[in-house]
């Protein structure tokens, strides 16, 4: 319960050791094998979904949205599109196919790290 509470509702995109941590300071005891079969087993639920980048997070939040994922400092950024919804149902409808899960995740490198990167080039 302890380790749903740390995922499932947030919008942190929680690492496995980041749950880890939080979660052990209740629960000395516990240990990283439990919080990553756990999680592993939540995503298998469908309750939180695996965000695949340097480090794997879970994303916690329902509804549907896009992760953006920095493929340099490991942050996820999401979007919320009222589109995105319409645009997975006719997808789905078009090839009759019934959706399980859904994952968006646009990979590439988010403002902070783009702005390190012109810095090193020179300002370009
Ligand atoms: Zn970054």
């Amino acid at each position: 319960m302890a380790i749903y509470e740390a995922v499932v509702g947030r919008t942190s995109h929680p690492s496995v050791l980041a749950v880890y941590e939080e979660v052990r300071r209740r629960f000395p005891a516990l240990s990283p094998a439990t919080v990553y079969s756990t999680l592993d087993l939540f995503a298998r639920l469908g309750l939180v979904q695996e965000v695949s980048g340097p480090v794997r997070r879970y994303d916690g939040q329902a509804g549907v949205h896009i992760n953006l994922v920095c493929r340099r400092c490991g942050r996820v950024l999401d979007v919320v599109d009222a589109e995105l919804d319409a645009l997975q149902r006719r997808a789905a409808a078009r090839a009759r196919f019934q959706v399980s899960a859904v994952r968006f995740e646009l990979h590439g490198l988010c403002p902070r790290c783009r702005r390190r990167q012109s810095r090193r080039n020179g300002g370009r």
